[in-house]
């Protein structure tokens, strides 16, 4: 274990020490898969296990450029951007762009592997990127911030690093729907012009702009969901000494951002008290329970900050060590150290953010019986609601209740047959029943089709992942779990597809 206990590793160590810890686990089981070329010799399949695993873990290129801004004051100033693309092995390659002094290229290719994992855990058909500018947005202007993205997406462009079919960016930390306008108007009024699907280079886009109902908080209620679908299962809640169910429990959010802030508010809807939330500049505290919404309103007036805030009192970042059943970590890597994961006072950890945890620190939390579960899994309602997005866009349709109105008013004949068909062929009672086929014939809306989409993708990797744990006998480790599950996916595409590229 060369980083296992290393107090502050990179990031991208992190990511490639849970990758290989996890590859040891799987190893054995992707050699006998291999069993299935009889006539290839063990030292053949060996060295294509290997070989695959390299690929897998490797980063497939990156992209990193310098350029300047002319400052309001009239001074320049050179812009870092990055992009990386972890993995191809499925097109386009997907993930967020984010704004942070704190970015770079070491972080960029952290955050770009994270991706491959997190969409191949979710069954999401991409390959895994992520990209970056090295810049406070809070220094900069609007129109400042306008040139500077618009400048990125350009440099982007002229490299081949953005378009519907290579490599399709979203919002990340301190990015949303605005960044994401002047990124599609950018491609379509250059290399995009004449490419019908111009607007699926980039998602997260606003609703009039190509965008999708339920994109904006789909992270945050992926979340919810996962600590939904873990907290109500009784053999996991055994393992750690809980109560299965919302009921009486209470929750922390460190991170007050998109993610956290809609985890709050679908937990808090569930009944879970929302005992306390650290923000980047102010912690608040309140045992009676914070409301999420109010605290939303309250951000958006007030630029942003919870300082101030009424409904709770202002104390200090000890509030993470508070009692609690529910840790959110939504801010950030690198949140959850050896140094602190031995004071953590919660049952259950849920990671909005990527990386939040070091190794070192889940090793203790795992020693401590806390479940962690795991930014692959976790987090992945963001991509899972851009991939519909993007399907939406490439498929020239809204999801919503105009188009499937209109389907209806204009097809009652053919609807009539469906359903009738559907009658004589004795349709299964279970799928007539399921909240998708019902939202489908309903003339649902987008946002309820949306909704019902993410809660099956999420449900469905919850159970792969429980189910990969159980079967490799991984007790409370999900994070190793969940990367299996993506490793045992991405492997058998390479497999299939052979290595020669
Ligand atoms: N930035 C988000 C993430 O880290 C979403 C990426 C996307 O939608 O492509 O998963």
């Amino acid at each position: 274990e060369p980083i296992g206990t290393d107090p502050d590793p990179s990031f991208y160590r992190m990511v490639e020490y849970y990758y290989h810890y996890a590859v040891r686990v799987v190893e054995p089981s992707l050699t006998e898969y291999l069993k299935k070329y009889q006539h290839m010799s063990d030292k053949k399949r060996a060295n294509r296990v290997a070989g695959i695993l390299k690929v897998m873990g490797s980063c497939n290129s990156s992209l990193q450029f310098e350029f300047p801004l002319q400052r309001k004051s009239g001074e320049y100033e050179i812009i870092h951007g990055y992009r990386s693309q972890h993995s191809v092995h499925r097109l386009p390659c997907k993930g967020g762009i984010r704004f942070s002094d704190e970015v770079n290229l070491e972080e960029v290719k952290a955050l770009a592997a994270l991706m491959t994992y997190k969409c191949a855990c979710s069954n999401i058909p991409f390959g895994g990127a992520k990209g970056g500018l090295a810049i406070n947005p809070k220094k900069y202007t609007v129109a400042e911030l306008q040139r500077i993205t618009r400048r990125y997406t350009l440099e982007l462009a002229k490299k081949n690093y953005i378009g519907a079919g290579i490599d399709v960016p979203a919002p990340d930390m301190n990015t949303s729907g605005r960044e994401m306008s002047w990124i599609v108007d950018t491609y379509i009024k250059t290399i995009g012009f004449n490419d019908l699907n111009a607007a699926a280079c980039v998602t997260g886009k606003p609703i009039n702009g190509g965008g999708i109902h339920g994109r904006v908080e789909a992270t945050g209620r992926g979340v919810f969901m996962t600590v939904h679908h873990f907290i109500h299962n009784e053999e996991w809640m055994k393992l750690i000494g809980v109560t299965p169910g919302f009921e009486n429990k209470t929750a922390i959010v460190q991170g007050f951002g998109n993610v956290g802030s809609w985890t709050a508010v679908y937990l808090h809807m569930k009944g879970v008290k929302i005992i306390g939330v650290l923000e980047f500049d102010c912690n608040i505290h309140n045992p009676q329970g914070i409301d999420p919404k109010a605290l939303q309103a309250y951000k958006a007036k007030n630029k942003g900050s919870a300082k101030g805030f009424p409904g709770g009192k202002e104390v200090g970042p000890d509030l993470m060590f508070e009692q609690c059943d529910i840790l959110i970590v939504a801010a950030m890597e690198k949140v959850l150290t050896h140094a602190n994961a031995s004071k953590i006072n919660c049952k259950i950890v849920g990671e909005g953010a990527n990386g939040p945890t070091t190794p070192a620190a889940d090793k203790i939390l795992r020693e401590r019986k806390i479940l962690v579960l795991p930014d692959l899994l976790t987090n992945a309602g963001g991509v899972t609601v851009s991939y519909f997005e993007f399907l939406k866009n490439l498929n020239h349709v809204s999801f919503g209740k105009l188009s499937i109105k209109f389907w209806r008013d204009s097809n009652t004949a053919l609807l009539e047959s469906v359903e009738k068909s559907l009658h004589e062929a004795n349709v299964n009672a279970k799928v007539k029943a399921s909240p998708l086929f019902q939202t489908m014939m309903s003339g649902a809306s987008e946002k309820h089709i949306v909704n019902s989409g993410l809660e099956f993708s999420m449900t469905n990797a919850c159970d792969n992942v429980m189910r990969v744990a159980k079967l490799h006998k991984l007790g409370l480790d999900v994070r190793t779990a969940a990367y299996v599950n993506a490793i045992e996916k991405i492997f058998v595409t390479y497999d299939d597809m052979g290595l020669a590229f």
